[in-house]
């Protein structure tokens, strides 16, 4: 006989939380999900609707409501249109959290995500040893034999996907090659540590150079404490909530150990879950406090430098004209300003309210041409592991955004977030655009006069 299944044990979603929606819909336009299936249970109010009722007793957490909790994107667009300000990625998270526990998954489900959230994501060193070997597969060039063979077309389309995805000329993992401590350019205003994200060190080391270089002339000494781990942002969406305490305490001990004046990061998911963690641990009596502090000094790179009194005007001129071209980052000649554009990743905009000072300091720099994004507050589809465990629908996303971006036909696509530049960066090689998609941190260093960012 199969035992009913409510909420049960540690993060059980908070019922005032789920209280605060008044129904009143307005977040409706504002989800992707909804907008796709126009079902009230895919919109924010039908899965809040959802949790209330598996809190009531009235509906169990069965299979169909698991199902929704993980159709939402977790964009948090609509804690953005809420009149009411409910937190719907926090009360999604830990839905999804009860529904891991306490649901029954198949013994494949169980081992996938325990191997990746359980056992890699809680480690960086380990999602370290995968990157090489992915290295391994470009430079050995097998990778081209591989997409030469034609294999690739026996697999399903998700596969195809996630060999096409990850980006050709894959570096060393920054944390193994950056020092711990790097002094200011001049003289020093602050002392800064840097939170170096998994993805971002992995991925796109050179950004994280770029954000480094930005900091220090701008009078900041960058600390880099290279133990750090995850910020817990990809446990918090895939149900593994419950183990983000611990990374949380972990970093917040390392970097007290620094004594720095701020926590940057480059990184849109990061800097949402670092603020996190005094919400996170708030009623932990050793590190309630402790957490308040370290959340308070934590600020994405665009909100710092666009506030930072010494951040030094951008010199722009030829340079940035440089870092046009298809995807590759070729140089071209242009006899025209740079175009260039900015898609604002989720958990920047509706996670921290981050819009204006990204495209403050875009505009600020001299001889561009600066054009808005339509629906640039829209999801791109990427949402963590979403592309991968709901591709048609990240896809389908991904479309609406490839949409606006050939109306703008920008030069540069630029964005603050890896799984953004990711996602960005395959939408732009599937329609063979004549457009680059870089991170705000390159660019804005490359018109410093860096070549860091090409
Ligand atoms: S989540 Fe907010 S916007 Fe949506 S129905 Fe509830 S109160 Fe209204
Ligand atoms: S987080 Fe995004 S996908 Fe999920 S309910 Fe809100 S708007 Fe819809």
């Amino acid at each position: 006989m199969n035992r009913a299944v409510h909420f049960q044990g540690v993060d059980v979603p908070d019922y005032e939380k789920v209280l605060n929606c008044m129904r009143c819909g307005m977040c409706l336009p504002h989800c992707p999900t909804y907008s796709l299936t126009r079902i009230e249970r895919s919109s924010p109010r039908g899965r809040i609707a959802l949790i209330r009722a598996v809190a009531d007793g009235r509906l169990e957490l069965t299979q169909g409501v698991e199902k929704e909790l993980y159709f939402c994107l977790d964009c948090r667009a609509c804690e953005s249109a809420c009149p009411a300000g409910v937190h719907v990625g926090y009360l999604i998270e830990a839905g999804r959290s009860q529904a891991e526990r306490c649901r029954p998954h198949s013994f494949l489900d169980r081992a996938i995500k325990n191997l990746l959230f359980n056992y890699l994501f809680v480690y960086t060193p380990r999602l370290e040893r995968i990157a090489f070997l992915m290295r391994l597969y470009q430079k050995t060039g097998l990778r081209k034999v591989v997409q030469k063979s034609g294999i690739l077309s026996l697999f399903p389309a998700v596969f195809r996907f996630m060999e096409e995805f990850t980006p050709d000329g894959m570096e060393l993992p920054l944390r193994r090659l950056v020092a711990e401590e790097i002094p200011a350019q001049g003289e020093e205003k602050a002392r800064v540590g840097f939170f170096l994200g998994c993805m971002m060190s992995i991925f796109f080391g050179r950004c994280c150079r770029a954000t480094i270089d930005l900091l220090t002339r701008s009078g900041c000494r960058v600390v880099i404490p290279k133990a750090v781990l995850c910020c817990g942002a990809p446990l918090a969406s895939e149900g593994y909530r419950h183990r983000v305490p611990d990374l949380a305490r972990f970093n917040i001990d390392l970097f007290e150990k620094q004594n720095v004046d701020y926590i940057v990061t480059d990184c849109a998911a990061c800097g949402c879950s670092l603020k996190e963690y005094r919400e996170l641990l708030k009623d932990n009596p050793q590190y309630a406090e402790r957490a308040e502090h370290f959340s308070a000094k934590v600020r994405d790179i665009s909100e710092f430098l666009a506030s930072w009194p010494h951040y030094p005007k951008p010199v722009g001129g030829q340079m940035p004209e440089k870092m046009a071209g298809r995807g590759s980052g070729d140089g071209r000649n242009l006899n025209r300003p740079l175009r260039i554009t900015y898609d604002q990743p989720c958990h920047l905009q509706h996670a921290q309210g981050i819009s204006k000072q990204p495209h403050s300091l875009l505009k600020a720099i001299p001889g561009i041409e600066f054009v808005d994004l339509p629906e640039s507050d829209w999801c791109c589809g990427s949402a963590g592991v979403y592309n991968i465990t709901h591709y048609e629908t990240s896809m389908k996303i991904l479309d609406r955004k490839m949409d606006n971006i050939e109306k703008v036909a920008p030069d540069l696509l630029v964005t603050a977030n890896p799984g953004c530049l990711l996602q960005l960066q395959y939408g732009v090689k599937k329609r063979n655009l004549d457009t680059r998609v870089c991170h705000i941190t390159e660019l804005l260093s490359t018109a410093q006069g860096n070549t860091i960012g090409r």
